[in-house]
């Protein structure tokens, strides 16, 4: 709009109607400079939208965004920008104001400043393209951010959370983070030195029953379940730490049952994430009664619900979304399976509505 009285009339009569265009067209050129400012605008014009494009793109990828919900992004952008166009451009810009008819002053008799229809054609093609082009850019952004975002992902988030964790005991600090985001999954092994990595302390549920869990852990833990009881409900540590051999037990165990699907339902020894001392089963007691079958927990979707709203204060997350059983190796969804990875980490990816897998750039392992 500013570069209009600098730009040559050739380029700025294009969209208006004919008869503007013909009664316009002896209209002088104006001199080069301002041509050439008039350029500039355009060019910075342009540099701000692909830049707004990108940046949708970007961000919307950081958010963990799919095809189509970036698809969405972008045709929401465009197509508000296209109702702008229509609406302060042509029809208020061209139609109700003199803007254009003070610069160019012999088109004032013409007919065309009172036809409102004289873009349609113009538009009505941008606004068959524009869903079509958007396509394209989700296209393009999925595999760009498959492409670019995962290595250089982890390095950056690990960085942010350790430097926002406190600089001044920042090495510990940086070997703590590490270790709580440590993923193992179905098919990532929990690494052999574990043990030495983390401390074990025994605890005791409500009912007596003991189980090994790692430090932090617990601690965070018994906070969550302090604030819940404040609500009136219960949760009570089933099982943490499992050692591999357990977990051998548990896998046999399960196979009679289960047969070739045990995978779905157990994690083969060694894969477990009971190994990290870092995953937590919970049972629920309402009442005196006690919820720990797996169908009763499942039924109990309300309670479990109320619980998940807690999990990212304390540092715990859901190991598997339902929907994410895939990105997740391949495990079920469990209501009850909750893990810790640090307060941080868990705030992030409880408002990305995403589980470690992609919060590490991990999932296609
Ligand atoms: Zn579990």
């Amino acid at each position: 709009m500013i570069a209009s009285p600098l730009a040559k009339p050739s380029l700025v009569l294009g969209f208006l109607p004919e008869d503007i265009r013909e009664a316009a067209k002896d209209h002088p050129e104006p001199p080069m400079w301002k041509q050439m400012i008039a350029h500039c605008m355009f060019a910075v014009f342009i540099v701000a939208f692909v830049g707004g494009i990108v940046y949708l793109g970007v961000d919307g990828l950081r958010r963990g965004y799919g095809f189509w919900k970036l698809y969405g992004r972008f045709v929401l952008a465009l197509f508000i920008c296209k109702a702008f166009d229509i609406l302060v451009q042509d029809q208020w810009l061209v139609m109700s104001t003199d803007f254009f008819k003070r610069i160019y002053p012999e088109t004032a008799d013409c007919a065309g400043w009172k036809d409102r229809g004289f873009n349609n054609r113009n538009q009505l093609i941008r606004i068959v393209l524009y869903p079509v082009l958007c396509l394209i850019m989700a296209w393009a952004f999925v595999m760009f951010g498959n492409i670019t975002t995962e290595p250089s992902g982890v390095v950056e988030e690990a960085t942010v959370s350790t430097t926002e964790a406190g600089s001044s005991e920042s090495e510990q600090t940086v070997d703590r983070t590490d270790i709580y985001l440590t993923l193992v999954n179905p098919t990532h092994k929990v690494p052999d030195d574990w043990l030495d990595k983390i401390e074990l302390v025994e605890a005791e549920n409500s009912l007596g029953e003991k189980y090994l869990v790692e430090k932090e852990t617990l601690a965070h833990f018994e906070d969550l379940r302090d604030e819940l009881l404040e609500e009136g409900i219960d949760i009570e540590i089933d099982s943490a730490y499992r050692s591999v051999e357990e977990q051998q037990r548990i896998w046999d165990e399960f196979s009679v049952r289960y047969g070739d699907k045990v995978g779905e339902y157990v994690s083969e020894p060694g894969y477990s994430e009971h190994h990290t001392g870092l995953a937590i089963d919970v049972f629920l007691i309402d009442g005196d009664r006690i919820i720990r079958d797996n169908d009763d927990l499942f039924a109990a979707e309300d309670l479990f619900a109320e619980v998940h709203k807690h999990l990212a204060d304390y540092g715990f997350i859901l190991s598997v979304l339902p929907g994410k059983e895939e990105i997740c190796g391949g495990l079920a969804y469990e209501p009850w399976h909750f893990r810790y990875v640090g307060l941080e980490p868990a705030k992030e990816m409880a408002e990305k509505g995403i589980v470690l897998e992609e919060y590490l750039g991990e999932e296609k392992s």
